[in-house]
């Protein structure tokens, strides 16, 4: 095995942030109990704010960015792994706290490891990534909230993104009628193709929130927060409920109570980094069981190693479409 590999590496030396393509050593990595040959990794938009320094994502230097891995067990001293096993870790720390899967080898811990379910490959697993399992996580949210097809439409707000995009074509799958928010008409087709029934532009969930407005879908998931977010609650049905997971269009949430205190509406918040092994399991399972193949194929663009810090740009100018997958061996 040779001792060297390849990584995207950030460093902060004298107040200066930077990231760039490195050789590490072997040596280098840290001490866990798995040791995985990463196969491929992926870009989210968490991954362009550490990569160009644009969020504090990462906490400690040097820091081996990438908030994803897929790949092959090489070596574990923990019992629940042997080598060969494909495995995929999402979060957990991953380009914050730990070094994560913008790399060719991962030391991984094997607390936070899971291993693939047998119907996806690694390559799958990664076009799936945070985006995608955040998307699921947020179904089951909606599911738990007893919001079904037959309760209603569904909205899934930042469409073309990757969590929109997974959201589209699972909830349609699932038997949804799905309502797609975009801001890039040219993407219509494509969401159609994915499952969108109709469309919104996202400008018009955009403005001023009004407190409360004519209700129009029964579920939502919403990857863009701040008006668009206070403008979902206001027109969600009786007893309907929004997942909200992200924040592409700002953190703040400039809303009313009214849809809560009036409409029964629940706002179920969506958190993936921490997210407890059960939920995990459970999302990684209906993943495999709820995502169309050839749709997750369709949405998905595989990029190298090096052109990670060119992509970690254009996500964060939401110039990406889909999912990107990043095969850390060429
Ligand atoms: P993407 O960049 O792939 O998708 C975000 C989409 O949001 C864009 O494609 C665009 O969709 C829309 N968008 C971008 N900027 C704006 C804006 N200013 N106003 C309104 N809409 C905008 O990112 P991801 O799908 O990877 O992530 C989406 C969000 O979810 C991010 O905020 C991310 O941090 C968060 N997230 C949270 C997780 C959690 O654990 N809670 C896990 C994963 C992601 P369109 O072009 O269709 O309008």
């Amino acid at each position: 095995m040779s001792d060297r590999f390849k990584a995207i590496v950030a460093e902060q030396i004298d107040g200066a942030y930077s990231s760039q393509l490195k050789e590490l050593a072997m040596s280098d990595l840290p001490d866990n109990d798995v040791l995985v040959d990463v196969e491929y990794s992926t870009l989210n938009f968490k991954d362009g704010l550490a990569v160009t320094g644009k969020g504090k994502i990462c906490r400690s230097f040097p820091m081996v960015c990438g908030a994803d891995l897929a790949g092959t067990v090489a070596e574990s001293t923990a019992g629940a792994f042997k080598p060969g096993d494909k495995v995929v870790l999402n979060g957990y720390g991953l380009s914050e706290t730990q070094w994560g899967g913008y790399s060719q080898k991962a030391r991984v811990k094997s607390e936070q490891l899971i291993k693939l379910p047998g119907t996806l490959s690694t390559k799958e697993a990664m076009a799936i990534g945070t985006a995608g399992y955040t998307a699921m996580l947020c179904v089951l949210a909606l599911e738990r909230h007893q919001v079904t097809p037959v309760s209603g439409q569904a909205l899934v707000t930042g469409a073309a993104g990757g969590v929109g995009s997974v959201s589209v074509a699972l909830l349609s799958k699932l038997g949804y009628t799905v309502i797609a928010s975009t801001g890039r008409s040219e993407t219509h087709a494509y969401l159609t193709h994915l499952g969108a029934s109709s469309f919104i532009d996202r400008a018009e969930l955009a403005g001023n929130p009004r407190p409360f407005g004519k209700e129009r879908w029964t579920g939502a998931v919403d990857s863009v927060g701040s008006n668009t977010l206070a403008n979902v609650l206001s027109q969600t049905a009786y007893g309907g409920c929004v997942a909200a997971c992200g924040l592409a269009g700002g953190p703040d949430l400039p809303g009313s109570v009214l849809p809560f205190i009036l409409r029964g509406v629940t706002l179920a918040g969506i958190d993936s980094v921490m997210a407890p092994m059960k939920i995990r399991l459970e999302a990684w399972e209906r993943l495999a069981r709820d995502l169309d193949k050839s749709k997750l194929a369709e949405m998905t663009t595989v990029e190298p190693l090096g052109k990670v810090p060119e992509l970690a740009v254009a996500i964060l100018k939401g110039q990406t479409r889909g999912r990107v997958v990043i095969d850390v061996n060429v």
